[in-house]
């Protein structure tokens, strides 16, 4: 199969991350006699200094010519670097609001994985780690309350703010979509997160997710509301396969679930469109602290890469040879700065992706 990817390598640790999961494709493609071609791509920070800002027309348009795109992180040190002083529709982060918008992706999956070999990171109770956690958060990115009508004023001297939480039945019925052709994909459960005891859009939410669940027979519906969704996620992770809900309960549950996994760079993430297009790219930052020193850890980055294997291009196989490729590398003991611990090998960022690579 020949797959054309969009490749932003972004700022910070970006380029770094991104090389090491093109050497992991590279083997991909070359053990199951795939063509994968890459087109580089400037946001963010280093397109604000290429071309004044930090998405360009041409980059957005390369992505959509695109199969799916590849993504580093972007942005700098905000206290010191030059680029926080634009205007903020002229920082790094406009260029990331902006691709999402001008590629209409409204689901973001994040995978929530307690590895065993991680177990020690988990700052959960022994016998809740010891079971590990293999989770997918679906968050619907475009409606809810981040996106409805807002407002402050003053009523009888006194401010009032409001926010409104809108949600229209086909956002709902598309997101419920996603989710369910993903617990596809997995182990066939789908947790359909929600406030129905007390919010109107969330009883539309259910009503909708119901209804989708139906043209799913295999899959297995359960609804939770939010708050007790939160308490489960810390007392039994385990039970969890796909966790879909709007957009505010994501954004706090995604951080939550990162969060009992124990490192930022074993953090993949997907943001997905009504096709089987997507953008992939690490749930952390471009790490200023640590750029250009070879000690990131690129394993969120190919787990993302791996993603796109499984979601965009349909090649279930492959993706699965780099998720064991990267359990393996942890079996053998190999860490990075970032989840070193004692008696392990300490590698570099470079030393990582060669280690998976190879065991592709
Ligand atoms: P960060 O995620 O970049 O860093 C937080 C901490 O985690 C740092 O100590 C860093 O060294 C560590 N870390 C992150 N990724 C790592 C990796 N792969 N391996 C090892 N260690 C890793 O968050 P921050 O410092 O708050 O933000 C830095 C910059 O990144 C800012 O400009 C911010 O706006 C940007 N940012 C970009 C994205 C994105 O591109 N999607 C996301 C978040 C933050």
């Amino acid at each position: 199969m020949t797959k054309n990817i969009a490749v932003i390598k972004g700022d910070g640790i970006g380029p770094e991350i991104i090389t090491e999961a093109m050497k992991v494709l590279d083997a991909v493609a070359e053990k199951y006699g795939h063509t994968f071609n890459y087109t580089q791509l400037l946001m963010g920070g280093c397109s604000i200094d290429a071309n004044g800002e930090p998405l360009t027309k041409e980059t957005i348009d390369a992505c959509k010519a695109s199969d799916a795109v590849l993504m580093g992180s972007i942005g700098g040190d905000t206290t010191t670097s030059p680029w926080y002083k634009l205007p903020p529709n002229l920082r790094p982060e406009a260029g990331l609001l902006g691709i999402r918008k001008a590629l209409g992706l409204f689901a973001n999956l994040r995978p929530c994985v307690l590895y065993p070999q991680l177990s020690g990171a988990c700052p959960l109770k022994k016998e809740i780690s010891d079971r590990g956690f293999d989770m997918l958060i679906m968050r619907e990115l475009t409606g809810g309350l981040y996106f409805g009508e807002k407002k402050t004023e003053t009523v009888d001297g006194m401010q009032v703010a409001t926010d409104t939480l809108v949600y229209s039945e086909s956002e709902i019925r598309r997101i419920a979509i996603k989710a369910f052709d993903v617990a596809m994909k997995r182990r066939k459960k789908v947790t359909s997160v929600d406030k129905a005891n007390v919010l109107e859009s969330s009883r539309l939410w259910r009503k909708v997710i119901t209804e989708v669940a139906k043209d799913y027979p295999e899959v297995t519906l359960e609804h939770m509301l939010v708050d007790n969704s939160a308490m489960q996620l810390v007392r039994d992770p385990a039970q969890f396969d796909v966790m879909v809900t709007e957009n505010m309960f994501g954004d706090i549950l995604s951080d939550e679930a990162s969060m009992i996994t124990g490192s930022i760079g074993m953090l993949a993430s997907a943001s997905m469109n009504e096709t089987k297009f997507g953008l992939y790219e690490p749930s952390g930052g471009s790490a200023p602290d640590i750029a250009g020193q070879n000690k990131a850890n690129p394993i969120a980055t190919i787990l993302s890469a791996a993603m796109m294997l499984r979601y965009s291009f349909d090649m279930t196989d492959e993706a699965d040879a780099v998720e064991a490729a990267v359990s393996k590398a942890l079996n053998d003991g190999y860490r990075t700065g970032d989840i070193m611990s004692e008696g392990m090998t300490k590698v570099s960022c470079s030393e990582m992706g060669d280690i998976i690579a190879k065991s592709v």
